[in-house]
């Protein structure tokens, strides 16, 4: 009998499966690979919000544990996934530098609020102001880190490319059986796709579609993420450049739309003064929650089933810290951190 099956296989089916690793449990991961946020994600890992100059939920014990944590997994798989990179924020008016230099005093924004202003020295960037400089924030390449985990997975026979069919899982009290595998446990981290699984969907995961254009410009010379009215982030391959990202509430598809290229088009030009020429587009879905915190813990009803969910915007820092709660509280019966925690939605159970 295996210990876990994991359904689903983005930054949270992973983070989950480098827990089961670490601690020496068997499991076997079944993912379709089509409808991936993880995949289109520009990776960026950002202790700052960018707008208001304030802290998001969790940020330093978040980044504290995530670097060390991918860190680890690119030694071992000899392949470099995490990048560090400054955030250049682009000030629109005084008042926000005014703002920034209120916020840097702050304990939780200290850390990672340079108090120098950088003026601009690239002449493709059409901007008369100075920049902020956020300080350990950087990229994780989450395409390239997924592709390579998963090469390793199969190599060990533990990775499954298929669409999990919730028709076929037995759920017994001391065991789950589906197609000819039998695990103690099964954890769904299905994304957005979680709103077609029977045994969770009455969590309230909205979804929020956002769409990314790769640019290629040989003239921009970007050594730094650019925040402006939208993120410009280098890439590894040269010259190639991640624009985004947009952010739909009403739109599900997985499609890409010629609306929010249109989107991406106008912000970039309000910042570029240099050629450039759209290489890709690309769209996914952010497993948002109602009250923007993940969704983890226990079936109300089937105690062997659990969902590591809802890692919204910032999935980058928040899955390793929630893979490790998740783990600890089904293995060593710790408890789960009150604002994670599913029971919060027990009332939308019916
Ligand atoms: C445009 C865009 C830009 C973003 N930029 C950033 C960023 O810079 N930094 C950051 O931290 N976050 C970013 N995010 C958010 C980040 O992508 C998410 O927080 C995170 O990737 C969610 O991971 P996940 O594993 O929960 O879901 P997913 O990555 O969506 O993975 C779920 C997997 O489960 C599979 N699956 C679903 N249902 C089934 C089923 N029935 N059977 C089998 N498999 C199934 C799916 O196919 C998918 O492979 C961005 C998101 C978008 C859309």
């Amino acid at each position: 009998m295996l210990d876990y099956l994991v359904v689903g296989f983005g930054l949270a089916g992973l983070s989950f499966c480098e827990q089961l690793q670490k601690n020496n449990n068997s499991f076997v991961v079944i993912t379709e690979e089509d409808k991936s946020s993880s995949v289109v994600a520009g990776g960026m890992y950002n202790p700052v919000i960018l707008k208001r100059f304030t802290s998001p939920w969790n940020a330093i014990p978040q980044l504290e544990y995530a670097i060390p944590f991918y860190s680890k997994i690119q030694e071992r798989l000899n392949t470099q996934f995490v990048s560090p990179f400054p955030v250049l924020r682009v000030f629109n008016t005084i008042e926000e530098q005014n703002n920034w230099l209120i916020a840097s005093d702050k304990p939780n924004l200290a850390p990672f609020l340079a108090t120098n202003f950088l003026k601009n020295t690239n002449s493709a960037l059409i901007t008369d102001n100075d920049f902020g400089v956020v300080k350990k924030a950087g990229r994780l390449q989450v395409a390239k880190l997924l592709k390579a985990y998963k090469d390793e997975l199969q190599l060990k026979d533990r990775y499954l490319n298929e669409q999990f069919n919730y028709d076929d899982l037995i759920v017994n009290d001391d065991c789950v059986l589906y197609k000819g595998f039998i695990a103690k446990q099964i954890v769904f981290s299905e994304g957005y796709g979680m709103k077609l699984n029977p045994y969770f969907n009455y969590l309230p995961l909205n979804g929020t579609k956002g769409e990314v254009l790769l640019i290629k410009s040989a003239a921009l010379n970007l050594d730094s993420i650019v925040k402006s009215g939208i993120f410009i982030i280098p890439l590894e391959e040269e010259h190639i450049y991640l624009v985004g990202a947009t952010y739909h509430w009403d739109d599900k598809s997985w499609l890409v739309t010629n609306e929010a290229k249109i989107e991406l088009i106008d912000k970039l030009n309000l910042v570029l003064n240099c050629d450039y020429t759209i290489v890709d587009q690309l769209a996914g879905i952010r497993p948002t929650v109602k009250d923007r915190r993940p969704l983890v813990g226990q079936h109300p009803i089937y105690k062997n089933m659990y969902v590591l969910n809802g890692l919204g915007t910032r999935g980058v820092m928040v899955a390793p810290t929630i893979s490790n709660q998740l783990h600890d509280y089904i293995e060593k019966g710790n408890e789960l951190d009150k604002e994670i925690d599913i029971v919060r939605f027990v009332g939308e159970y019916i």
